[in-house]
């Protein structure tokens, strides 16, 4: 029961020599979800061990390179290892025509099935809802479409209390109900208890907290933003810059340590793990300081590392 992100690049704009570029792995009970790509993405899987094939969903943020140009590479060497199973993209409109066109002009196509849904870069939208988890969209500030993804488990069902079964003689075709919260009332003459309502309480335990995470690069900072991170358990929300570099976040659409410091503490997060880091920085520490100040319970993102969201069991 597995949730945990992997961050494969922290560097902005183009790779420095100890960092690469966007790109996150988010690994949901042994489902992967890819993040962003760009360039030396398919080189990043490889080194850290991450199974391509395992990989039916990849979410783009933004067409700008430092997000996207990784992603052709990753398709085609997907086909390499004899990949046959759908794969869907999700990002905003040109997505599907750069994969496209990119194909066309090499003279390529893909062996296995693409479907690319066409995100809407103004509203949040909801792009996956199963019953095991979702995945909704939301608008990033940024100079370009750009939108951020947050991932949610659903509620697993509870757990049975085993000794109950035999003491209440409940049959194997009621434990189903049980699990999703039914009472329980013997019908069976032969039981001694028959008609007593036995509450859901005395059956089961509640089931684990559902995780989740939110995924914000690139951004300005934006309280809009908040509604749609509010009470993640992870959040990875860029910091380019360092507050003295206010004005030029904003000037180019992207936020500062502090700034994503205090979206985390308005959004009431658990943890925040920074990233998208300015080639000129070569020392994170400052980085992680100033989101720290605001929001203590902060992580710096680091190429190649793994951030757990560990199971917390409910309180009964
Ligand atoms: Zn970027
Ligand atoms: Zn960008």
């Amino acid at each position: 029961m597995v949730f945990q992100l992997t961050i494969l690049g922290t560097s902005a704009a183009v790779p420095t020599p100890t960092r690469f570029l966007s790109g996150q792995v988010l690994n949901m009970r042994d489902q992967l979800f890819l993040i962003d790509c760009g360039e030396g993405t398919q080189s990043r899987l490889t080194q850290l061990g991450i199974k391509k094939s395992k990989i039916n969903h990849i979410f783009i943020s933004h067409l700008h390179g430092d997000h996207v140009f990784g992603l052709v590479g990753v398709l085609t060497s997907m086909a390499m290892q004899s990949r046959k199973h759908l794969l869907t993209l999700y990002g905003p409109t040109g997505l599907q025509e750069l994969v496209e066109t990119t194909f066309r002009l090499t003279y390529y196509q893909s062996p296995f099935p693409i479907q690319c849904v066409t995100v809407d870069a103004d509203q949040a939208t909801e792009l996956i809802d199963n019953e095991s988890f979702s995945v909704k969209s939301f608008p990033l500030k940024h100079r370009i479409p750009c939108v951020g993804y947050v991932f949610r488990e659903k509620e697993a069902e509870r757990t049975m209390k085993v000794e109950k079964i035999a003491e209440y003689a409940i049959p194997f075709t009621d434990i189903k109900a049980i699990k999703r919260g039914a009472d329980f009332k013997n019908t069976d003459h032969r039981f001694p208890g028959k008609g007593v309502l036995i509450p859901n309480s005395d059956l089961t335990t509640p089931p684990p907290s559902p995780r989740s995470f939110a995924y914000c690069s690139d951004t300005a900072f934006d309280e809009t933003i908040v509604q749609h991170i509010r009470g993640v358990d992870l959040l990875y929300h860029e910091t380019t810059f360092l507050s003295e570099m206010t004005t030029h976040a904003e000037m180019t659409g992207h936020s500062t340590a502090l700034q994503a410091g205090q979206m985390a503490h308005l959004a009431d997060v658990g943890q925040l793990v920074t990233g998208h880091y300015s080639s000129r920085y070569d020392e994170l520490n400052f980085i992680l300081d100033e989101a720290k100040s605001v929001f203590p319970n902060t992580v710096l993102g680091i190429d190649g590392q793994t951030y757990s969201v560990p199971l917390v069991k409910t309180p009964l």
